[in-house]
């Protein structure tokens, strides 16, 4: 297909998406008004509120980027809005439905999900919050150079969307108070973990020295562990603290076991000790 025809195509299509009306309600206050809450463990909250469903964009890319045409190749518009929503939907659900701390969620007008390349870090994909929205960007390089059958590149993107649309819902902490960047890389590959997406990039279950350490896949099947075996929803509420601080004795508060006597009950489960 010749460029301008590509492009006038994408051009089109550009104003098809602008016309189209993708909008569920906009957040009106997903802060003060909490659906559920109280005594107990997840009540089967299946309900997503409209506070919740933010409105989703896929953003086109230029024609001739390798990683943006394989990827609206295999997806298209209609699967890369469904992933989108499915997997919004699914880390909604693991970090706030039916926990038992409520918890407010951070107000996300706007999803938007770009194929690009990322300058600056070695990375497959990361999440920025431009103008209060959310926006997902996938590198358009690791995209194009994936390796493996189209099914393979598939699945892949769609364990990097559940662990990014973790970063769009989760807190972060606050500025004294800043978890390190384990646990929050944690949390979102937990909700991929979860979803059946285990990255083959992961250390095995039990590896590692310290809960907390920088290599891929150690505190992901360390807080697996304490969700399974400890105190389930520990991650949820863990989460949930973050909203407000953050410290070590989280986990002691939530599970009555400190870090270290978790990370060693975990080593023991595993016989890695
Ligand atoms: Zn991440």
């Amino acid at each position: 297909m010749s460029t301008l025809l590509w492009r006038n195509l994408l051009y089109c299509f550009f104003i098809l998406l602008s016309v189209m009306s993708y909008s569920q309600e906009q957040m009106s206050d997903g802060q003060t008004e909490m659906p559920y809450g109280g005594e107990g463990m997840p009540d089967n909250q299946k309900e997503i509120p409209d506070s919740a469903r933010p409105q989703l964009a896929l953003l086109l890319g230029t024609a001739g980027e390798k990683g943006w045409e394989r990827f609206y190749e295999l997806f298209g518009y209609g699967n890369a809005i469904a992933l989108m929503q499915e997997s919004s939907d699914f880390v909604w659900l693991l970090v706030y439905g039916g926990r038992m701390l409520s918890t407010p969620w951070p107000t996300v007008p706007r999803i938007a999900l770009c194929v690009k390349t990322i300058v600056l870090k070695n990375t497959p994909a990361h999440t920025t919050f431009p103008d209060g929205e959310a926006l997902i960007t996938l590198d358009d390089k690791y995209v194009s150079t994936y390796p493996g059958s189209d099914d393979d590149v598939i699945t892949e993107i769609e364990g990097v969307m559940y662990h990014e649309m973790t970063h769009v819902w989760q807190w972060f902490g606050v500025k004294e108070f800043r978890p390190p960047g384990p646990l929050i890389e944690g949390i979102a590959d937990f909700s991929r973990l979860k979803k059946g997406f285990a990255s083959e990039n992961w250390v095995e279950p039990g590896q590692g020295y310290q809960w907390d350490q920088k290599k891929n896949g150690v505190t992901v099947y360390f807080l697996e562990y304490c969700d399974r075996q400890e105190k389930p929803g520990i991650v949820a509420d863990l989460n949930a603290k973050l909203k407000e601080s953050w410290d070590e004795s989280l986990f002691y508060e939530l599970s009555g076991k400190s870090v270290g006597q978790l990370w060693r009950a975990y080593k023991r489960f595993y016989k890695e000790l």
